[in-house]
């Protein structure tokens, strides 16, 4: 259809606009880099796009942000000429919330005005918090190559709906009209506009063009690459805001590197570990990733060859020297180059999270419970980071059930004569604590770590032992634990005893039939009668049960 459609926003849209116009939240300028990003973004997507096909720039690829404030008609315009929306995406796209950090703005709502109030501040939102200042905003877009009769105009006050219609559009990319709300005319000021961009969007690498006094044009940011200026010259805030652009998150990151690398392969790397975990972090089309640049010039988003999948959660850029200014996916996935950068990129965030495990362990902590289980995947992935990962892990143990015991703390303060790493699965850390092949081990003062995540039997079968320790499942096999800890003083199986034992055990055998290998006299219980032991090369009974659920 090429007529006027009136449309009604999600629910959740709905929501959203509702708290945005209504909230008493003040710091309204957050608007502009909201509107800004997403005109950089659009800009980066034509840029990918248009390596393949070079006709998407129409015969314009002076590519700029222009902003632009009308006093009198009391509109604030934010054009920029990028890859524009066709009909369809414009209602995709604003219409309904696919943005992860919208998405997550909502898992953390509460109902509290005042305290959602302050989430936007942090969250910022996107596209709508245009309507704190405005009370209607008008959006001209088309689609890089397609025809200036397929312009669509998209209009809504910011209540219940909106309307789209086809219209004539000769430029190429989006204009966002905001018609500035009665009482925030303090938007409708040059100056003041220019400080919000100096404050926030200084690290986009587009010139951000507005009107200077003489009439002509000025360019109002650095349009300086973040990542190409000395590390000593950027301040925490810049860095700040360049994570929040590149990762579409709204929360300052937890840590970052910085980092300029000679030698073989020449490359950048500025890189930044999240405060949080995004809801697509298990999800196999999530977006977002590391940024590819070659030379300053904008590659491509989410290039996962940069990674590993294990460190998925790393946002960033790594621009890098030596690589044609054409490289496609395809030539990623088989460039040596790239295997180059990709190790070393790996080996800079191994070094940085065990940085921050030793000089920042309240950081280091929050880190651990975002993205600890995806870190673990890493023993499994990465045998030649093996070890420098194991170091990195943190476990729940008998002992402790706070935040997490490393390998080496555990081996620190193994007893007298122990030199085994002991652990447990389960469901549960309550499960686990609860299993009776822990008996034995409580009595003699041993530590045991407790293994409750999907990925720890994997783990286990990957990671056989921690310098020079062997980790060993308290539930396998023969344990010999005779001088190692103090001594048990419960009740026991003297050796002198074990005859007698023996028919009862042989009876036991013969009712239980092949449900079981062997039945054995046991050292181990001092508490329960008995309990299920698997051989020491079987596989865990906690990994089996999993395998068994998944149909194997
Ligand atoms: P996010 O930027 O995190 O995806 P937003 O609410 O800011 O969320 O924007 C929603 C979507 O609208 C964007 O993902 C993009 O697809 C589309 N969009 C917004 N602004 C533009 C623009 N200037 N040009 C092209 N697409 C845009
Ligand atoms: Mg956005």
């Amino acid at each position: 259809t090429t007529e006027k459609q009136t449309l009604g926003f999600q629910t959740e849209v709905r929501q959203l606009l509702d708290l945005m116009i209504h909230s008493l939240y003040s710091d309204k300028d957050i608007f502009l880099r909201e509107l800004i990003s997403n005109a950089s973004d659009a800009v980066d997507k034509l840029r990918f796009e248009a390596l393949r096909d070079e006709s998407l720039y129409e015969g314009d690829s002076d590519l700029k942000i222009r902003v632009q404030v009308d006093k009198a008609a009391r509109t604030i315009t934010i054009a920029d000429n990028g890859i524009g929306m066709t009909r369809d995406e414009v209602i995709e796209n604003i219409g309904t919330i696919a943005s992860s950090g919208t998405r997550r703005f909502f898992e953390r709502l509460t109902g509290d005005e005042a305290k959602d109030a302050r989430l936007i501040g942090q969250f910022g939102v996107g596209f709508y918090s245009a309507f704190m200042v405005a009370d209607r905003v008008t959006l001209l877009t088309r689609r890089a190559g397609t025809a200036s009769a397929q312009g669509v105009r998209w209009e809504s006050a910011g209540t219940g709906d909106y309307t789209v219609e086809t219209v004539e559009r000769p430029e190429r990319g989006t204009a966002v009209v905001l018609h500035v709300r009665e009482g925030e005319d303090e938007f409708l000021d040059d100056h003041r506009l220019k400080a919000i961009i100096r404050r926030y969007s200084d690290h986009i690498t587009l010139p951000i063009v507005m009107p200077a006094a003489d009439g002509a044009s000025e360019t109002v940011n650095k349009a300086a690459a973040l990542w190409a200026r000395p590390r000593q010259d950027i301040t925490e805030l810049e860095y700040d805001e360049f994570y929040k652009h590149v990762a579409h998150d709204f929360e300052a990151p937890l840590a970052h590197i910085h980092s300029r690398v000679e030698g073989k392969q020449e490359y950048t790397a500025l890189l930044f570990v999240p405060r949080r975990a995004p809801f697509d972090l298990f999800d196999r089309d999530r977006r977002y990733g590391v940024k590819l640049y070659v030379r300053r010039v904008f590659i491509m988003d989410d290039a996962e060859q940069l990674l590993p999948n294990y460190l998925r959660f790393v946002r960033g850029v790594i621009d890098a020297a030596d690589l044609p200014l054409n490289v496609s996916r395809e030539i990623l996935q088989k460039s040596r180059d790239i295997d180059t950068i990709r190790s070393g990129a790996t080996r800079k965030v191994l070094d940085l999270l065990a940085e921050l495990a030793e000089k920042e362990p309240e950081k280091y902590r929050t880190f651990w419970a975002e993205f600890g289980v995806v870190l673990k995947e890493g023993v499994v992935e990465d045998a030649g980071n093996r070890e420098r990962i194991a170091k990195l892990l943190r476990f729940q143990t008998t002992a402790e059930s706070g935040d997490g015991v490393s390998l080496a703390d555990y081996v620190a303060r193994m007893v007298e004569g122990q030199d085994k790493i002991y652990y447990v699965t389960a469901e549960s850390a309550a499960a686990a604590r609860h299993s009776p092949h822990l008996e034995i081990f409580r009595r003699k003062g041993i530590e045991v770590l407790l293994l409750t995540d999907r990925i720890d039997e994997w783990l286990v079968t990957h990671l056989s032992e921690f310098e020079g320790h062997a980790l060993r499942s308290v539930a396998k096999g023969d344990l010999d634990l005779k001088g190692v800890g103090r001594d048990e003083d419960g009740p026991k199986v003297a050796e002198t005893e074990e005859p007698e034992w023996k028919a009862l055990s042989e009876r036991m055998a013969k009712v239980l039939g092949d449900k079981v290998k062997e039945v054995r006299v046991s050292h181990r219980l001092t508490e329960s009668p008995a309990c299920l032991v698997a051989g020491e090369h079987d596989l865990g009974i906690h990994l089996e049960r999993l395998l068994k659920a998944a149909g194997q």
